[in-house]
């Protein structure tokens, strides 16, 4: 038994959903949290897992409600509220009220070990969720400078002269030495190699550097003069007593 096995079936409810054809009402399974090991994530991550059939007129229904991912073994809680949710929103205050629970229980857990946990991060759109689970559980890769790689990659790959943008470019996953991006303009996934995410990283790594190098010069050359100066000034003092 893992940590908190079947916290997921715990937190399912049922919802009512009206059919936006027929008006029929619907009632639609909702769950407030879902576990890193639940069995159909690919799909609450493509979004097909909101998709249900109207009972009356059979047309697909697509409702994505607010939920809170969890990775207990890697201690990453992700908080996933859609841009309509409003903090009236009952199911919402759910999700709240779970996240932490759920930050509670990580928090006992660790207290032994001293081991911090992360933030939960807040993402609204289900590509940052995949990039925010990637991230939060890949200790390998730096999420600094992410935005600058993307748009290296987007002009580098000819991705650009398709109007795909680094702002339309998540990344979502590794596949050996590969890793793997995904555009929100029509599912594409690309992949790069993972020396030449290296190597944009470095170029912005080493610019970081330069710049904190030419500010740490500046402020010796602003010491030096004040000591110069003061020295100068207390020479000039003496032979002016004098
Ligand atoms: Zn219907």
């Amino acid at each position: 038994m893992s940590f908190l096995d079947g916290e997921n079936d715990k937190f399912s409810r049922n919802r009512i959903e009206e059919c936006p054809k027929c008006g029929c009402r619907n009632s639609q399974e909702i769950r407030s949290v879902f576990k890193s090991d639940f069995s159909n994530l690919d799909k609450v991550l493509d979004g097909s897992f909101f998709d249900f059939p109207c009972e009356v007129c059979g047309t697909i229904i697509h409702h994505v409600y607010p939920f809170l991912y969890v990775n207990y073994n890697k201690y990453v809680t992700i908080q996933f509220r859609p841009p309509y949710t409003t903090d009236s929103n009952a199911y919402y205050k759910k999700v709240l009220e779970h996240t932490e629970n759920i930050r509670k229980k990580l928090l006992e857990q660790t207290k032994s070990t001293n081991r911090k946990i992360p933030k939960t991060k807040q993402v609204t759109t289900l590509y940052d969720l995949k990039e925010a689970i990637f991230l939060g559980e890949d200790s390998k890769i730096n999420a600094k400078y992410l935005k600058n790689i993307k748009s290296d990659i987007a002009y580098q790959s000819g991705l650009v002269k398709r109007n795909v943008f680094s702002s339309n470019l998540y990344f979502i996953g590794r596949d050996l030495d590969q890793l793997k991006l995904q555009t929100n303009t029509d599912n594409e996934v690309i992949s790069i190699p993972i020396t030449l995410f290296k190597q944009y990283q470095d170029k912005y790594i080493t610019k970081k550097n330069k710049r904190v190098n030419t500010i740490t010069k500046a402020y010796q050359v602003l010491v030096s003069v004040v000591v110069i100066a003061f020295i100068v000034l207390v020479i000039l003092k003496k032979i002016m007593n004098i």
